[in-house]
């Protein structure tokens, strides 16, 4: 029979119907001949549920609301995960006892906490499911933003020069938190350790407006980064893991260029990234000086392996114009509708949506359950 792929989306963080615009993508575009496809929701209150197969109904548009995985919304069936590592599902249809899916392979399209942050990937391990994309490790390290730079500094990588601001000091001593930041320079980029879509994130021009930006940003993770504003392009490299232990594959790179005419924000904010679609423009290939490309595909390559990536990562980069590449951050589940950088990167690069979706299932397959 063909593999079974449960395509997996919505879930718990503020990246919920951002999740559900990508599975959207995903389901119209999967090979159909090649896999059999059973689409899971995970609800804002984190239960697994039957989803209808209708892309058309998960897609993220402007002046519609976001699109939420609901139980009611669906009545198919509940899904939960069996105990021991056995790589089914248990699915149980309204009114009847639950019975065994096998599943070769789990498509987690979730972004942010409880996705994108090894907690999905942990609990897909203990069930014995195969997945796409990175393990446990990789995936909570390119979570947090304070991690990524500790593993990427020890592979002399650089980043940006950070403050980072835990809970306990910040009830206890902001004073001492404040003193820290004035090292580092304005605009201020203040933003939740581990997040996405630029949830939370605020771009502070005055000494006086920290604090209120700290606040913000904690109520989307205690945990807060305070960095220096780089002034630079923003160029995004999409790795891919390589087949049977090779060296990971890496697309041409990318520029994200914003129109502030065209409504686009004072950076990259959640509005211009999914809403503002006049206002961004992603060139693939950027524009680049061939060292200044070489640097930025060789240095992708080696975040994903300082990360231990599998599968698939985003890396950003800011590049001055000095020429330095310095990370921004990691994606380990970059967004990935058609739109989406990450796949026009591939697609530019000469591997379409439906053969990146094949290619990352095929990775998961080639890769062991078994622990020892
Ligand atoms: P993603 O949706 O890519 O996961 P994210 O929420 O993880 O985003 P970042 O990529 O860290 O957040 O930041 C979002 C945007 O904010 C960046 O693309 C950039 O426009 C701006 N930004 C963040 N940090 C800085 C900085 N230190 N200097 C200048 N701009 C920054
Ligand atoms: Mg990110
Ligand atoms: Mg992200
Ligand atoms: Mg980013």
């Amino acid at each position: 029979r063909r593999p079974r792929v449960v395509v997996l989306f919505g879930g718990r963080s503020g990246e919920h119907s951002v999740s559900c615009a990508t599975a959207a993508g995903v389901l119209s575009a999967i090979d159909r001949q090649r896999y059999e496809v059973v689409p899971v929701g995970i609800t804002r209150s984190g239960r697994w549920v039957l989803v209808d197969d209708d892309p058309a109904a998960l897609e993220l548009a402007e002046g519609r609301p976001p699109v939420e995985i609901t139980e009611e919304g669906t009545g198919r069936g509940t899904v939960t995960l069996p105990q021991g590592g056995r790589g089914c599902v248990l699915v149980a249809l309204p009114g009847q006892p639950p019975r065994e899916l096998a599943v070769d392979v789990v498509l987690p399209l979730l972004h942010g906490p409880y996705g994108e942050d090894g907690t999905v990937q942990g609990l897909l391990e203990m069930a014995g499911l195969r997945y796409v994309g990175c393990g446990v490790l990789a995936s909570a390290a390119g979570m947090d933003k304070q991690v990524t730079k500790v593993l990427l500094g020890a592979a002399g990588i650089p980043t940006v020069p950070h403050v980072v601001v835990s809970p306990r000091t910040w009830r206890r001593d902001p004073e001492l938190v404040l003193d820290a930041c004035e090292a580092l320079d304005y605009p201020l980029f203040v933003k939740p350790c581990r997040a996405g879509s630029s949830l939370g994130i605020t771009k502070v021009d005055r000494a006086q407006d920290l604090s209120a930006a700290i606040t913000a940003a904690s109520a989307v993770d205690p945990k807060v980064l305070v960095e220096s504003g780089v002034q630079a392009r923003e160029i995004e490299v999409a790795v891919l893991g390589g087949r049977d232990g090779q060296a990971p594959r890496v697309a041409e790179p990318g520029e994200v260029l914003m129109d502030p005419e065209q409504g686009a924000g004072d950076f990259y904010d959640y509005q211009t990234k999914y809403l503002a679609h006049d206002a961004v423009s992603m060139v693939c290939p950027a524009p680049l000086r061939s060292e200044e490309r070489e640097l930025l595909r060789d240095t992708a390559a080696r975040a994903f392996d300082a990360l231990g990536g599998e599968g698939l990562m985003r890396v950003d980069f800011f590049l001055t114009a000095q020429g330095q590449a310095l990370v921004n951050e990691v994606n380990t589940m970059p967004g990935f509708t058609p739109y989406s950088m990450y796949p026009y990167m591939w697609q530019v690069s000469g591997t379409d949506y439906t053969s990146l979706v094949s290619e990352l299932i095929e990775l998961a397959l080639e890769r062991s359950t078994d622990v020892n």
